[in-house]
């Protein structure tokens, strides 16, 4: 009994920093390099890509209006 509880804890934590990674990695300015815990960031709306970038490394100043914005790479493929 004691032996299934500690498993199932195990799984969370694991859970737990499985997302924590996967938190950072899309915070991550795919620019800079940098977290992005610091300015507004936008997210590619292309399927598949989810690339992150922070606005003012892709010159925008805001988030645009409808909130689609493309990558560069995905641009060229549109
Ligand atoms: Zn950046
Ligand atoms: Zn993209």
């Amino acid at each position: 009994m004691s032996d299934n509880l500690e498993r199932i804890d195990f799984e969370i934590n694991y859970e737990a920093l499985f997302q924590q990674v996967r938190n950072l990695v899309h915070n991550t300015c795919a620019e800079c390099r940098s977290i992005g815990y610091y300015g507004e960031m936008v997210r590619c709306a292309q399927p598949g890509c989810h690339l992150n970038v922070h606005l003012s490394c892709v010159g925008l100043s805001a988030a645009p209006e409808n909130g689609s914005w493309f990558c560069d790479k995905c641009q060229g493929c549109l």
